[in-house]
């Protein structure tokens, strides 16, 4: 299925990037990233101004003389529909090109483990009254899953907590429903990605924690989302804890960090306490509250997350560790988890690792599947042919005419 903004020219697609990475450019500074000849970069711009997705404008420094002319990503060009679907809760929108919502979003209240025929028609209508709203035909669709996505088929694949969402074509459907181009993608990767593009874009790799339902993380490495050789990367919450032996988790081991401090376990813990915790917001509301039993069980979560986060940190040396989830975000987790990952892991990754709560918040997921659906949309040529030419001084051309 085609955007409705044609062309969709690997080589816009670049010039796109290139401008919404840097915030504005110029003909010249266009010219020296991507070691195109001037008529070329020209071209180029000129297409991306008429269909409307550059527009005039940002700041200009005065060199004498009249300044160049500068450009920037116009988020206004066409909308998005994007969903954030959660496991208890699941988050729906329409926004600009940026993420930004144009309107309240939608948040459903969904046991998104009953399965897609029991939860599908509320998700349907929902997006489906969001397209109608929007100003225009959305251009496109970005969905956040809670569920491991095969890189080669796209399809949720033995997702533990979502057993029957497995192989379900949920980006095709919607696809056929809404008839705009759909792009699924594991829920924290998206959330990964937002918060990188918006909170972080100059960090030279990020891992996002999501600590809800269950514990997932997604990592942008080098500017990348980094999936893996299957789209399995970041699954840290079925990796298990030794000291856990006999606790089973929805994946059918036993010990998985998810079900040692995930919210499932969490409550389920809780509630041998005596006290009513359903879901991760709950207990929450139980550690505001003050209860102090309550806080030791989410603080040792937090010490367990932070045990297996610091081998993570070990391999992959982030810059950035952003904590989400409605468990994530909660100050004693993040304290937990910090100090955790400082006791265990060597100087020199941990000393200036900054390890904070998402600023996007509850909007890190429906940000992230606005940015992958934009990139979808007008898919870049590969940056290296860029950064090559410019590694040359910008005396390599590439063939890009
Ligand atoms: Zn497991």
């Amino acid at each position: 299925m085609q955007s409705k903004l044609l062309p969709r020219d690997p080589a816009d697609g670049l010039v796109l990037k290139l401008v919404r990475q840097a915030g504005t450019h110029t003909r010249a500074s266009l010219g020296e990233a991507t070691g195109w000849a001037r008529s070329t970069v020209t071209r180029r711009v000129d297409s991306l101004l008429e269909l409307g997705l550059l527009t005039a404008g940002g700041e200009t420094k005065s060199t004498g003389g009249r300044p160049p002319e500068r450009f920037r990503f116009n988020e206004h060009a066409g909308s998005l529909v994007v969903a954030h679907l959660g496991v208890t809760r699941s988050r729906l929108a329409v926004v600009d090109l940026l993420g930004n919502p144009l309107e309240p979003p939608t948040d459903l209240e969904l046991d998104l483990s009953s399965g897609p025929e029991e939860t599908l028609p509320a998700i349907h209508e929902a997006m489906a009254g969001h397209a109608k709203h929007a100003d225009s035909p959305p251009l496109g669709v970005g969905i956040g899953l809670p569920a491991p996505i095969d890189a080669r088929t796209g399809l949720p694949t033995d997702p533990p907590i979502l057993s029957a969402w497995n192989g379900y074509p949920l980006g095709a459907e919607i696809e056929d429903a809404l008839s705009t181009p759909t792009y699924v993608e594991k829920d924290v990767n998206l959330m990964a990605l937002g918060e990188y593009r918006r909170t972080w874009p100059r960090a030279r790799s990020l891992v996002f924690v999501k600590v809800g339902t269950g514990i997932d993380s997604g990592m942008v490495i080098g500017g990348h989302l980094y999936r893996g050789a299957n789209g399995a990367a970041g699954d840290i919450g079925h990796i298990q804890l030794e000291e856990y032996p006999d606790r089973l988790c929805n994946c059918g081991r036993n010990g998985c960090l998810e079900a040692v401090a995930g919210g499932r376990a969490l409550a389920s813990q809780i509630s041998a306490l005596g006290r009513k915790a359903s879901n991760a917001r709950s207990i929450v509301s139980l550690v505001r509250s003050g209860d102090s039993e309550v806080k030791s069980l989410v603080r040792r979560a937090g010490t367990h997350i932070g045990a297996v986060l610091a081998g993570a940190v070990s391999f992959t040396d982030p810059e950035v560790v952003v904590l989400g989830g409605d468990l994530g975000v909660e100050s004693l987790i993040v304290a937990s988890v910090r100090a955790e990952i400082q006791n265990r892991t060597l100087t020199l990754a941990s000393r200036q690792l900054v390890v904070e709560p998402s600023r996007l918040g509850s909007n890190a997921g429906i940000v992230g599947a606005a940015e992958l659906a934009v990139d979808r949309l007008w898919p870049a040529l590969e940056p290296f042919q860029g950064i090559e030419a410019r590694s040359n001084g910008g005396r390599s051309r590439t063939t890009v005419s």
